[in-house]
């Protein structure tokens, strides 16, 4: 197979790191957050990867993505949060997933599933502490508490852990954060009284983690953090994980005062270099960091010029004649001088986790297993690598 113009290199190593650093914050009570494909960086190798690492939990979305997880051979503890009524709940409770309930109707059907299977599954009771999002709202607390505890005297269900997500813990010392806590303590002792004993309990995410708000409850779940974003801004630990890589795929000059790309927006001030780069906004380059961004070509950052194509972006390389073939980094760790992902976010007006994780299936991820000059092995989401040891194998998707 031809080797692909671009890839997308994820630093196993660094998700490692990060997975160490977070296990040692929380005295090993880690649950690694392994949705949406590991935030772009593959889930069965991140998930490998973070369990090496001291990670004692998984959590996921979808019933759909722990069963992947399980289907990768994956038998640690793993916690699904959002399902709706016709999940296949009886395949996640077979494959002994921890599902996270929000409603009584949720409840009722995880039950049913339950004693189809000959089994007691293992829910979480989810409150939602102030988003108005995804957890039971707190006026419906109690019924669920209630029903839950009922289903456990019929053996249908085991109430294993209770869970809440804050709503603003990415600003420091934020008053809404010691109310919802507040609110998340509350509920766990409603439950008691309810005679439930969950096992364990969990509200920080990487946020509360790292500034120390959602200390001394039981579980962290850790999502962005084990792969370098700190939403707070306040941890200088984390290192990312994954690098975009590109092929120049032609060069031509342009005339002064030559448009380049859709509209002709961009017009050259004086003579110049431009070069052809094979990835778009199809490919996860944000449309809207156009006019800002840049890349790095022979070890100089150049901006991208014009609008974004579906399939191409173009790169004014100014005094330098570059070849088709020559390599490109549009993102790194930025440690030779490369823009970061939380650049791109900066550029697009968006979060750095929603470049990571909205890198197109026509990149080819290859995951790192140490330093650059390591062995590459294949991750994809179908968990298609094909070869081990020191054949990189490449697969598109993912
Ligand atoms: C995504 C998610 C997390 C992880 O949050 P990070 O900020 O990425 O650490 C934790 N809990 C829930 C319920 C989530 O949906």
């Amino acid at each position: 197979m031809a080797s692909p113009a671009s890839e997308l290199l994820v630093h196993q190593a660094a998700i490692h790191t990060n997975a160490a650093h977070f296990a040692a914050l929380t005295g090993g009570r880690l649950l690694a957050v392994v949705k949406a494909d590991a935030f772009g960086h593959g889930h069965a190798e991140a998930a490998r990867a973070v369990l090496d690492a001291g990670a004692g939990w998984l959590g996921v979305a979808s019933v759909e993505e722990a069963l992947a997880l399980r289907a990768a051979g994956i038998r640690a503890p793993v916690l699904s949060w959002l399902n709706p009524l016709d999940a296949d709940l009886g395949a996640a409770i077979a494959a002994e997933v921890d599902l996270a309930v929000a409603s009584p109707a949720l409840l009722g059907a995880v039950s049913r599933a339950a004693i189809l299977q000959r089994r007691r599954a293992r829910v979480h009771l989810h409150l939602d502490l102030g988003m108005a999002r995804d957890g039971c709202p707190r006026g419906g607390w109690s019924a669920l508490c209630e029903l839950a505890h009922e289903l456990e005297r019929q053996d249908a269900v085991r109430v294993v852990g209770i869970m809440g997500h804050l709503s603003c813990a990415d600003v420091v010392g934020h008053p809404q954060t010691r109310l919802e806590r507040q609110r998340f303590v509350n509920a766990v002792l409603a439950a008691r009284r309810r005679r439930l004993r969950p096992a364990v309990v969990h509200l920080a995410a990487t946020a509360a983690t790292v500034t120390g708000e959602g200390a001394g409850f039981g579980l962290h779940r850790i999502g962005a953090g084990l792969f370098g974003i700190d939403p707070s801004g306040t941890s200088a630990a984390l290192r990312p994980a994954l690098s975009l890589t590109t092929r120049v795929a032609g060069a031509r000059e342009l005339e002064p005062g030559g448009g380049v790309g859709y509209g002709l927006e961009h017009r050259a001030e004086r003579r110049t270099n431009l070069a052809l780069l094979p990835l778009g906004y199809a490919d996860g380059l944000p449309r809207s960091a156009a006019g800002r961004a840049e890349v790095l070509v022979r070890g100089r950052r150049c901006p991208l010029v014009g609008r974004f194509s579906m399939d191409m972006v173009v790169v004014d390389t100014g005094g330098e004649q570059v070849r088709p073939g020559e390599p490109v980094t549009v993102f790194g760790p930025g440690d030779d001088g490369e823009p970061t992902v939380a650049d791109w976010a900066g550029w697009a007006g968006t979060i750095p986790h929603e470049i990571v994780t909205r890198i197109g299936s026509r990149v080819a991820r290859v995951a790192r297993t140490t330093g650059s000059t390591a062995a590459a092995r294949a991750v994809g989401s179908t968990g298609a690598a094909r070869a081990a040891g020191s054949t990189a194998v490449r697969t598109a998707g993912g």
